[in-house]
Parts: structure tokens; sequence; C-alpha cells
């Protein structure tokens, strides 16, 4: 390599730069997403193999173990089959001889001299005192404690992995760029990235790969913080938003109208959000509220004051239902203003989604409340100034930027159904600014929460029927709607014709779930809203949103199959009026897990606690269903496991980026050069 020598070595080289790797082997690493030399070298071991050297005392039959000796018989090698053999000898470990077996590999026995000091990798047959060679680690083996195990695939070896990051590290250790600034690696005592690579794949014991991967993780999270937190201020400084200028006497003065007086914690978020809308830039603003804290009235002001700016409002849901009710809402709170509103759903009538689609390009429609029936290429704003989205998990990424571009930058709003975990919120949506609604409006009674095992139904259903004598009303939730030949778990069908049953005609019971037409649906709400039906079973269609204040009673059953996050949810149907409220778990969980889960909910109704709960029993897919939900793969980090780790990274980007000097202090310059290049690796992934 000498002959070439004058050429740079940069860490970013094309993996063909390597020697012996020509194109076949270039698209073998690229199927494993490898495509630089630090791809390559940042491609860690998923485990590893403990090839400590062991005695035959402290290794059981089956273990995969590493023993070291002397041979004591030459190789010998047996044929047998159509390309098969046996290569065995004998090894001599302290003053006990074990045999060795080697299969289909013959050409071994060159490695494998007389007398010589072996290390060899195998699995031990106790019975017959024999080592099932794997592999053979040479004499000088005794200083690694472990083997790196790599991810691979059916077009390269863990060994030709393993060889070739071995190559390129030493080839190209002395470009590996230090990342992260001087004096964060000091105050956390961190290893060099270097020093760090090196030992992820080749560490030399439990204490130097727990600091290698510190770094590593640490570096990771850091950077997609940075990263977050200079768009968000970018964001903030390249003033293409709307800034809504709306007359803040007539806010107050529409606020003063409003049923009740504001909680202290919706104050001080609707003050959040008019200082961004009153600012040049956009608002890219999450509302984190949990279930009852009234996040409602916190939208309904915010579009007041971009109506009253001049500018329209777009309001999206995630049902039907939900839309419904916040279309009623809405107009009621408006009903003495000029202010306009219209709903768009699926089912809107041809003729007057016609005419709705007219008035809202003209502009003389105030505020579009709807589905994602809102998104359709043909709705079209005159001036959108203000878009919200509720429950904002229910839609992806893609829904929300295509609201968002109705209108030239507009403002944006996004609701939380239930509380994110602060570790789910910094890496999804850690661009945006947050505000949180802690607080529940005055004279709520906390919601009353028991867990009945499924043989005591009766009881349940006795309870609800006390309630229902004093005028109240409940809910009855089951996973399935109809019967399923695979799983043993109770359907709204069922359950609806027993508890119909069961009231002999005393009360209505209503049914609803998701495969009913929007009409129907719409029709069993009203009349449940209206007291006309005063039980209703139904799945979780009902989980979002909804508000019946006279229902007091949530009963849910095969609870277990839920998470948290969502019976906390379906919980927060109830208690919302001034009645006591119950909710009532029917479930017989059978694993530790399950059960585990109930205990919280009993104990705890704090929407934040359960929800970070959630994420450390079930994982985040559980939250965020799926990949369009924005959360990152990271390599090495893990949310939930290492969330200490990430908190910290997220407090040093945000003061770093912060700094007077970030864009040029030379100190930063291979920070900003990696950030850059993750952005453009993300905009080649989407
Ligand atoms: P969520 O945050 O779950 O969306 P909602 O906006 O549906 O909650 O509000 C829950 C209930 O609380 C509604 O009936 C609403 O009218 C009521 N509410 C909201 N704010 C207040 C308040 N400041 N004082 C009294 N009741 C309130
Ligand atoms: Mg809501």
């Amino acid at each position: 390599m000498e002959a070439e020598d004058n050429k740079q070595l940069d860490i970013y080289d094309p993996v063909g730069e390597l020697p012996h790797v020509g194109p076949k082997r270039v698209e073998a690493l690229h199927s494993l997403g490898i495509d630089t030399i630090y791809d390559l070298i940042t491609h860690f071991p998923f485990r590893y193999e403990d090839i400590k050297v062991k005695t035959l005392d402290e290794i059981e039959d089956s273990d995969k173990v590493t023993l070291k000796g002397q041979v004591v018989t030459a190789p010998v090698v047996h044929h047998y089959g159509f390309k098969k053999s046996r290569l065995s000898f004998k090894l001599a470990i302290e003053d006990a001889i074990i045999s060795v077996t080697f299969f289909n590999q013959p050409y071994l026995k060159q490695k494998i001299q007389l007398e010589d000091e072996v290390a060899i990798f195998g699995k031990w047959e106790r019975a017959r005192q024999s080592l099932a060679g794997m592999k053979i680690l040479g004499s000088s083996n005794g200083q690694d404690d472990y083997a790196a195990i790599y991810h691979v695939n059916k077009t390269i070896k863990q060994q030709t992995v393993l060889n070739l990051i071995k190559q390129a590290i030493e080839l190209y250790a002395p470009v590996i760029p230090e990342i992260l600034p001087q004096h964060l690696l000091q105050t956390y005592h961190l290893m060099s990235h270097r020093e760090a690579i090196r030992a992820m794949h080749f560490p030399k014991n439990d204490e130097e790969s727990e600091q290698a991967r510190r770094q590593i993780i640490y570096q990771e999270f850091f950077l997609y913080q940075v990263r977050l937190q200079l768009l968000q201020l970018s964001r903030k400084t390249n003033n293409r938003g709307i800034p809504i200028l709306y007359d803040v006497d007539k806010l107050k003065g529409f606020i003063a109208t409003l049923p009740f007086e504001l909680t202290d914690g919706q104050k001080k978020v609707v003050n959040e959000i008019c200082r961004d809308l009153r600012k040049p830039y956009e608002m890219n603003r999450l509302l984190q509220g949990d279930v009852g804290s009234g996040k409602t009235i916190v939208a309904v002001v915010a579009l007041m004051a971009t109506v009253l700016g001049g500018y329209q409002g777009a309001f999206m849901v995630p049902t039907e239902i939900l839309a419904e009710q916040h279309y009623r809402t809405l107009q009621s709170l408006f009903e003495y203003t000029d202010v306009s509103v219209a709903l768009l759903t699926g089912s809107t009538k041809a003729k007057d989604r016609k005419e709705l689609l007219h008035r809202l390009a003209e502009g003389d429609l105030h505020i579009l409340i709807g589905t994602h029936a809102l998104i359709q290429e043909d709705v079209v704003f005159a001036d959108l100034g203000l878009v919200i989205t509720d429950e904002q998990h229910r839609f992806g990424v893609q829904q929300r930027h295509k609201l968002n571009e109705k209108g030239n930058n507009p403002n944006v709003l996004y609701m939380t159904a239930t509380p994110i975990p602060r570790t789910l919120a910094i890496t999804t949506m850690g661009e945006m600014d947050v505000s949180v609604l802690n607080q529940m409006p005055d004279g709520r009674k906390p919601i009353k929460t028991i867990w009945n095992k499924s043989d005591k139904i009766e009881n349940v259903l006795e309870f609800i029927r006390k309630q229902m004598d004093n005028g109240q009303q409940a809910y009855i939730i089951t996973p399935l709607i109809e019967k399923s030949e695979s799983l043993d778990v109770k359907n709204a069908e069922d359950v609806h014709q027993a508890v119909t049953a069961y009231y002999k005609g005393k009360y209505q019971i209503g049914l609803l779930h998701g495969r009913l037409k929007s009409e129907e649906k719409d029709q069993i709400m009203r009349r449940f809203q209206n007291n006309e039906l005063q039980v209703l079973v139904s799945t979780t269609v009902i989980e979002v949103g909804l508000n019946v204040p006279n229902a007091t009673v949530m009963v849910i059953q095969d609870a277990d199959r839920f998470g948290l996050s969502q019976l906390h949810q379906l919980r927060g149907r109830v208690g919302r009026g001034d009645k006591e409220s119950y909710c009532v778990l029917v479930a017989d969980p059978k694993t530790d897990n399950g059960k585990e889960r109930m205990r919280i909910m009993v104990e705890s109704t704090d929407g934040f606690y359960l929800s970070q709960r959630d994420l450390e029993l079930r994982g985040p897919g559980d939250l965020f269903g799926n990949k369009q939900s924005g959360l990152p793969d990271f390599k090495s980090g893990d949310i939930v496991r290492d969330a200490v780790i990430l908190d910290i990274a997220h407090n040093d980007a945000i003061q770093i980026t912060r700094e007077q000097d970030f864009e040029s202090n030379p100190a930063y310059e291979s920070l900003r050069e990696a950030v850059e290049r993750e952005k453009e690796k993300l905009k080649r992934l989407q």
C-alpha cells in the first residue's frame, strides 16, 4: 500500500477502497446498509460470545465454550459420504484428556500441530468428554474475553465481515474523526470515538465494552438532538411564517364568554400558543395534556385568535364521531360571534361539500373541522393561518404534512390524546416546542379503578344497574366486534346480547363498532349522548376524545389486552362531570406483565406516569404503532434502556446549539460536518 499512500484516506471513502473488496463484496455490504468505511466500522456486533478460556469443572453439557490445551495426538481426517469429513484429535487440559472434532473442515489439519497450545471454541458434549469444534482461536488467545457477533445475511459471512472491519480499523484509525467537543468528552469521562469503535468490536473486558457503549450511544443521541435543535432554530430565524396579529382585547372578550373560567394551566398554554402566533416564524408546537385536561378549549381560543387576525383555521381529528362532537362544541362557543365553522368528513353530501369548498376558497368560511377528508386535493383555503391536529398519533407524518401544506407555512399545533413519555417526545418531536397541560379543571373527582376477575361479571352488571337507577350511564368495552375462531376474547356482539337480556328491557343497550356505517355510528352516539341508551357496548372506536359527562362507569373487558395508555384513554371517557366515576377492569391476565399493568392502572390516574410505564412494559411500538410515526432507528441507543443518556444528550444539544458562535467555532467543525452528513442520509432514506 505504500505506493498508493499519497492518496488521502477519508473515513467516508466507499468500502470498495479496501483491498480485496470488489463489486460483489460492495454489493453484499450494501445489503447490510454498509456503503462507506465509516458505515463498516460502525457496523457494531449485536452480541458478544463469551470466549474466555474455561476449565473443565466450570462448564456444563451443551455450553458453548473456549477450552485451551495441548494437542497430544496428531489430527486425523476421516472422509465419509459425499464431501463429508470429520477431523479429530486429543487435547490435554491440565490432567484430563478430551477429544475435539471438526466436521467438514479437513483443511484445518494444517493448523493443528502435535504439541501445540491451542484454544478452541466449540460446544461441549459432556457424556463423550468431547468438544464439537466451531473455531480455532489460536494459541495467543487468553487476552480477549469476547468475540463479536455481527448481523450478516446470505451474501456475506460472519468471518468476512469481521476481517473487513479489522482491516478497515487498522487502515483508517488515524482518520476517525472526534465528533464530540472536548469539553463533553471530559465532562463525562468518555473515551475517544476512535478508541470506542475499536473496543466495540474487540473489547478487552466488560468494563471496556461498557465504556465503549457509553461513548457510542451518547454520540448517537447527541448528533440526533443537535440536528433537531438546529431545525428548531432555523425555523425561528427564517421568518417565513405568518404573524397573526389579532386584537388582544377582542380575544379576551371572547374568552370571557366561555361557559367556564380557564384553569391556570390552560391560561399558561394559551399564552404560549398566542405568543407563537404573533411571531413572524411558523409555530410548530405540541400540546401535551392528560385525558380530560381540556385541550379542546385551548384549540378553540387559538382558532379564534387566528380568525381575529384575518386568517382561516383547520382542525383535523381522527374520527367522524369526534369531528362531529368538536363541530357542535365550536358551533355553540362561536354562536354569538361572526366566526363561521363547517364540518367536512367522508360522509359530507356532495352538494354540501361543493358549496363548503367554494366558501373556503373564497375566504368566507373561517374554520373547517373534519377528519382526514381535509387533506383531499380539492380542499383549498384562501388564507390558512393555523392548522390543529387533535390526537396527532392517529395520523401518519405524511397526513399531517399534507394538511400543513394547504397553507403557506401556516402555524401548526399538534395535540396528544394522552401524554407521550418524555424520551419519545424529545426524539420523535424534538424539533417542536412543547406545551404541557398537567392540571385538571376544578371539581373533578378522581376516577375509582377496580380490577375484577371475569367470574365476577355479575357483580359488575349489578353495580351498573345501581348507577343507572341513579340516572347515570355506562360503557362496556370489548376487544373484538364479533366472535373469533382463534381468540378466546369478549366480542361486542355477544356482550351486547347478553347485557340486553340481563337488564330485561328496563334499560336500553346500544352497540357501537367500527364496521357500522358512519350515519349509524352517529345515530347511536347521539342516542347515548341524549341518554336514550343507558349502556353503550363498544369496541375501542369510542376510545378517542368522546365527551358524555353523564356516563360514570367504564367497564373494560379483557383489559389486559390493552396498553396502559389506551386503558387510560378509555378510562378518560368517564369522570367528565361532577359525579363520582368508576373504571372496572375485567381481566384474567396470564402473564406477570399483564398483572403488573392491571395493578398499575388501579394505582395511578396520572397519564404522564402511565405512558412512561407503558413504554417500559410494552416498548415504543405500542405507543407509536407504525414506522410513519417518526421514531428513528437508532443503531446502538435504545430510548428506554438508555433514557438517562438520551436526556443528557438532549440538554447538551440545546446548550451547545445556542452558543453564539456555534456556527463558526472551529472546535465544532467535525460536529457540524457530522450533523450535515446525518441530514443528507435522512434525506436519502425518505
Ligand atoms: P381533552 O383534553 O381530553 O381533549 P376536553 O377538551 O374534551 O379534554 O375537555 C374535557 C371536559 O372538560 C369538557 O367537558 C370540557 O368542557 C371541560 N372543561 C375544559 N376546560 C374546563 C375548565 N377550565 N373548567 C371546567 N370545565 C372544563
Ligand atoms: Mg380531546
